[in-house]
């Protein structure tokens, strides 16, 4: 799937876009209540469902075909929506909402069932889906289409120098020949009695870029279905950003660096078998190649990254109290006086003196369980509020995605050394969020294990052959309680170093634990239970000569740990000229200059999405940093 990001510049346009969504919103609402209003009736005949379940589903219209029918009628009976959205759409929407549904009335295959289909809210609504095109019929595509051609649209774009660009406004694209229109891209929504929607696409103009467009945009006939998604933006005309997801009959794209880098690694990594000790503040790789060679690897966040992630966090605390505050201010009587509040509030009283107005610093008011008296959506909150909320959503939105796209280079880096046959201590990262929450959350151990898991599967399928992520089950394995030559180890958490009294061996806690890990071998790789340690092969390492060293050399881990660079690997060091160590972000000591002078709003000037004006309300808002505290992050489009 390509995210395409469309323009919305012309405000005709926009208003109509804005006029479609809010049409699709009305009749998906219409559909959910009527959804919900047949799944009770449902429920509530129990003898006749106990006697033909389909035959009352098909009385009460709880089909896919029933709710397509709906969905006409509701269209037929309100002219008003046939304005802004054609049957067609009505009949997508309606397939979502009976998507929803069946999930509701059927079990799945772990033989759950979901809950009754809610009534969604408008913030919520983000996607009018679009039909697929057929491809037997010429010039069969209903609702959202793609016309125009990749080479159209960089001929249109193409500078006097030959360099592609975008400018900031997309010129309007028109045609009265849509299928035969080979000029810019453009997202067409024809049918609608007001004329046709076109908005115009924009692509990423980096030269990096090309080479994916090529693979998803050249050839149109691939083309298969577009979705049209929006996100909240505060600061776009409108409130929203739009974009058009294509989905492409096609491979995903692979950059030629990034396969020929997995088929090295598939090579080079082909006999390795790999653990993994996973921590809240790090993270541990061992790996050996048929009992020797043991290598190892720990990441860990180095102070720069450290303090950039604790200046994050107390942004977002700050933001959240800000946020807090307005909700407060707006609704009052939910909120009792704190204490102090209240005792100032009884002196004066005790004074004669009249009442003051305060924001009420204490407690919500609540029921003795806990449960607020006013559910907090029924509060009344400003219209700032709603626009902060959105940018402090969207901030912590690419503080995560440049988190994700970090752990993809690092789980990259990691397989290239480990493999991609790896093991895992199965543990429930739920449990360690309520304890270290916070920790936890700057290291983000989940996604990274998340991104080795992807990563090697990759490679196993590159290499054709068997590997992938597994996970052993703590109870069976004990890891972090043995040691190599099977005597237990006992170490109560505080523990850093493996002593073991038995061989002499020592080392890293984690270090030893995710050697232990590589030797995990499984009954059923589907049942974490199955798995047990072989002991006789994690003898065989121990006696081979370097094992000791390198596990010995591991106990620097614990005490220059923290102070150490990101990624602490024996295998390879920058001398080798294999770049593992990522460079860090940069750090906040230091003063980054300004690249944008003063007040202009958005630091790259050829930035997706609208044209934005500098106003003297946003202009403050603006630092130099981008507002995920400088991490870097992807730009807005990508392909997954
Ligand atoms: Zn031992």
């Amino acid at each position: 799937m390509l995210r395409l990001a469309v323009d919305t510049a012309d405000p005709l346009q926009r208003r109509l876009l804005e006029s479609m969504f809010s049409t699709g919103y009305s009749i998906r609402r219409a559909l959910q209540s009527d959804v919900r209003q047949r799944a009770r009736a449902y429920w509530a005949a129990a003898h006749e469902r106990a006697r033909d379940p389909a035959a009352v589903r098909e009385r009460l219209g709880l089909t896919r075909v029933a709710l397509e029918h709906a969905a006409y009628a509701h269209v037929d009976k309100a002219p008003h929506l046939r304005r802004f959205a054609t049957k067609a759409l009505a009949m997508h929407l309606a397939d979502e909402v009976w998507t929803a549904t069946e999930r509701h009335l059927f079990r799945d295959a772990s033989g759950n069932t979901f809950g009754m289909p809610r009534i969604g809210r408008w913030l919520e609504f983000s996607r009018l889906p679009g039909r697929a095109r057929s491809h037997t019929k010429p010039h069969t595509w209903e609702t959202f289409r793609l016309h125009g051609t990749l080479a159209g649209h960089r001929a249109a774009y193409t500078g006097s120098d030959g360099r592609f660009f975008q400018p900031r406004r997309l010129r309007s694209v028109a045609s009265d020949a849509w299928w035969t229109h080979d000029g810019p891209l453009a997202v067409v929504f024809s049918g609608l009695p007001d004329g046709p929607l076109v908005l115009p696409a924009r692509l990423p103009t980096a030269p990096s870029n090309q080479p994916m467009l090529d693979h998803h945009l050249a050839d149109p006939s691939r083309w298969h279905k577009i979705d049209l998604v929006r996100h909240r933006n505060p600061f776009a005309a409108g409130g929203w950003d739009y974009e058009a997801h294509l989905m492409v009959l096609t491979a995903p794209y692979v950059a030629p660096a990034v396969a020929a880098r997995r088929q090295a690694a598939a090579i080079a990594t082909a006999e390795r078998s790999a653990g993994i000790d996973v921590n809240v503040s790090n993270l541990t790789v061992a790996s050996h190649a048929r009992g020797g060679d043991l290598q190892i690897s720990r990441i860990e966040p180095d102070a720069g990254v450290r303090e950039q992630s604790r200046r994050r966090s107390r942004r977002e605390r700050r933001q959240q109290r800000h946020l807090d505050r307005s909700r407060r201010a707006t609704n009052r009587d939910q909120y009792q006086l704190s204490k102090r509040q209240a005792k100032r509030a009884r002196r004066r009283a005790d004074a004669g003196l009249p009442p003051q107005e305060v924001i009420p610093h204490g407690p919500r008011k609540a029921r003795a369980d806990g449960k607020p008296l006013q559910a907090y959506r029924k509060d009344l909150v400003s219209k700032t509020y709603r626009r902060d909320r959105a940018a402090h959503a969207k901030a912590m939105e690419a503080g995560s995605r440049a988190r994700r796209d970090y752990a993809r280079e690092l789980a990259g880096a990691l397989i290239s050394i480990h493999g991609s046959r790896l093991t895992v201590e199965d543990c429930n990262l739920t449990t360690w969020a309520r304890q270290w929450g916070r920790a936890l959350a700057a290291f983000s151990p989940g996604t990274l294990v998340a991104a080795i898991e992807r990563e090697a599967a990759r490679v196993a399928r590159h290499a054709g052959a068997a590997g992938g992520l597994l996970r052993a089950s703590t109870q069976r394995t004990a890891l972090s309680q043995r040691c190599l030559c099977g005597e237990r180890v006992d170490k109560v958490l505080g523990d850093r170093v493996h002593q073991c009294f038995a061989c002499g061996l020592r080392g890293d806690r984690d270090a030893v634990s995710a050697t232990l890990a590589a030797f995990v071998v499984f009954g059923d790789a589907a049942r974490s239970e199955s798995a047990r340690v072989d002991f006789d092969a994690s003898r065989g390492l121990l006696s081979n000569l370097t094992t000791r060293t390198v596990l010995g050399d591991t106990r620097r881990f614990t005490y220059q740990g923290w102070q150490d660079i990101l990624s602490e690997s024996n295998a390879h060091s920058a001398r080798d000229g294999f770049f593992v160590a990522d460079p860090g972000r940069t750090p906040d000591q230091i003063v980054v200059a300004r690249r944008i002078a003063g007040t202009a709003p958005y630091p790259t000037p050829n930035e997706t999405g609208v044209k934005r004006q500098t106003t003297s309300e946003r202009a403050w808002m603006r630092t130099s940093m981008s507002n995920n505290g400088g991490l870097r992050v992807p730009p807005s489009w990508d392909i997954s």
